[in-house]
């Protein structure tokens, strides 16, 4: 059997390869490391056994354990995957992991991974090599071991090292010139600034620093060689040495919500479009699901038969992409519509609809259940006399005019039918889903409580209805969220429901919701006067400037 090394990249889940993601997607087995990124994990399949062999205090694994489990399980057959942090061939052990295989007799595959020695750089901004100011980089390590030893360095290090000794040679890296990179250097940092100071590098040499590389809470910062010391860094970091530490062309961590904690609270099959913004915008996002979209009570009987009957409607209304994707799945063909119109709330029901190659016929303005009763035209006149179809549901084909259909939330507002009856139409309101409370993880529940997100996105009533019957209001909350909505229904909802919403989208679509969080950002965090509705928060005291 195949036991495959694969590199996870740095961190950010868009730099894993592709085969890494086909190799995850299929693993039986996953063997992980410390700094494989939580995103990168969960690309394995939920029913994968996941080993977690990452060296941290208290917990030591041995390479040689590490080395056994590999084999054991590679026996075993499955595909099993061991997962590693960057490349898995860089100061990753996965040369001494494939020995091991190999002399188990075991087959191995190879796939390189994004290493943080480039890719923090990259994202810091920072050419490791560039025209005119460095044609070289070296990768080092600054885990020797065994404590640097100091006389030696300052007499210039000329005896340490050497090649294939396992030591590094400060002093010729010094000489060499070129940029270094030094991964595992944060606790010998001191030492190893003195040693290439000892071997003729320029004590002003530009020195950046790139802690967590790639992923929405990285953070870099410029120093100089003779300042290194004091640098106040954690691990994981990588320390660029050389003239190229002082380019910035930085990107990433000035994208406009970098450094942001986002809680998506929409259901998991339709949080993508709204994960993707977020993260596009620079947001550190974490999906809790709040709700789960299920079948109706029915378990979908009213709406297959309403399908089936689509041309004997006029208009067929949606005012959710879960209606549109219930009710259109149902079609035989596009065509089983008949001469029935399509009216939708708003630009995310439209785009629901394109995918199926059917176009709106009307869109509401503004994108709510009212903005689309208002924009919906009359029934034509004596169509409510002259079908035999009477309102409140009943299935009867007519082939009288002015009848609307409606695939609805079952516990969605009752905005739509009562509007458009009072036009005339007459309605068949029939339910499509129903959202139910989501069941939250232990894990996501105390990511919440410990206060550590700065933002809850809500994207619909039941959305919040359910937050709240998790967490309570928000004086019960450890630390007071920035709450963003997405339209003024969700906002009134929140209201309602006691939350003072920093963020109502102007429009209720991603795209709005994620601006409305860069415009508040930009202006610092700062409340907006409530319109309406009740702040429940001391104006005083709120958590805004808190954020960074
Ligand atoms: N094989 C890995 C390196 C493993 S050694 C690779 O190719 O990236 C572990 C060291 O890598 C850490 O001590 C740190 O120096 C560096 N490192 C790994 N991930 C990092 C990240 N996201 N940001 C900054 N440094 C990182």
């Amino acid at each position: 059997m195949t036991v495959y090394l694969v590199g996870a990249g740095p961190g950010d889940p868009g730099l894993v390869t592709r085969r890494a993601a086909e190799l995850l997607g299929e693993a039986d087995v996953v063997v992980y490391d410390r700094l494989v990124g939580p995103d990168v994990l969960a690309m394995a399949r939920p029913d994968a056994l996941l080993i977690d062999v990452g060296k941290r205090p208290g917990q030591l694994h041995r390479q040689s354990d590490i080395n056994g489990i590999l084999v054991d399980h590679g026996r075993q057959g499955g595909v099993v995957v061991r997962l590693k942090g960057g490349d898995p061939f860089l100061f990753g052990r996965g040369g001494e992991e494939a020995e091991a295989l190999r002399a188990a007799g075991l087959q191995f595959e190879v796939v390189p991974g994004v290493t943080s020695a480039f890719g923090a750089p990259a994202y810091a901004g920072i050419p490791v090599t560039h025209r005119g100011l460095s044609t070289s980089v070296t990768v080092v390590t600054g885990h020797v071991g065994e404590p640097l030893d100091s006389s030696r360095a300052s007499s210039g290090g000329s005896s340490s090292g050497g090649p294939g000794s396992g030591e590094v040679d400060w002093a010729a890296l010094a000489k060499a010139g070129g940029t270094l990179v030094i991964l595992m250097g944060v606790a010998e940092r001191a030492e190893i600034a003195r040693r290439l100071m000892a071997g003729g590098r320029d004590p002003s040499s530009p020195v950046a620093v790139v802690e967590w590389g790639t992923l929405p809470t990285q953070t870099s910062m410029r120093t100089t060689l003779s300042r290194l010391e004091e640098a106040a860094i954690e691990p994981p970091a990588v320390i660029v040495v050389g003239p190229v530490a002082a380019i910035d062309l930085g990107w990433f961590e000035s994208l406009p919500l970098h450094g942001i904690r986002v809680l998506v609270t929409r259901a998991r099959a339709q949080s993508a479009p709204l994960r993707n913004a977020l993260r596009a915008a620079g947001a550190d996002v974490v999906e809790m699901p709040m709700i789960q979209i299920v079948d109706p009570a029915d378990g979908g009987a009213a709406l297959r038969k309403a399908a089936a009957s689509a041309p004997s409607y006029d208009w067929v209304a949606f005012t959710s992409v879960n209606s549109v994707e219930r009710f259109v799945q149902l079609l035989r063909d596009g065509r089983a519509l008949g001469p029935a119109r399509l009216a939708v709330v708003g630009n995310a029901t439209a785009a629901a609809l394109r995918t199926w190659h059917l176009e709106a016929d009307l869109i509401a303005e503004p994108q709510t259940a009212e903005g689309l009763a208002a924009v919906m035209p009359p029934a034509q006149s004596g169509a409510a006399e002259d079908s035999p179809v009477t309102a409140g549901g009943s299935m009867a084909p007519s082939y009288g005019r002015g009848r609307v259909l409606f695939p609805r939330a079952a516990e969605g507002r009752d905005v739509l039918a009562p509007a458009l009856r009072a036009k005339g139409w007459l309605v068949d309101e029939v339910d499509a889903y129903r959202t139910v409370p989501a069941d939250v993880s232990s894990g996501l529940r105390s990511q919440v409580e410990d206060g550590t997100v700065d933002v809850v996105t809500f994207t619909s009533p039941s959305t919040v209805r359910s937050y709240v019957s998790q967490f309570g209001v928000p004086g019960n909350w450890k630390k007071t969220p920035v709450v963003a909505c997405m339209g003024p229904v969700t906002a009134e909802a929140a209201r309602t429901a006691g939350i003072y919403v920093d963020v109502v989208a102007a429009h209720p679509t991603v795209e709005h919701l994620v601006a409305g969080l860069v415009e508040l950002r930009a202006s610092g965090w700062q409340h907006a006067e409530p319109a309406h509705g009740k702040p429940v928060r001391d104006p005083g005291r709120h958590h805004l400037e808190s954020l960074p």
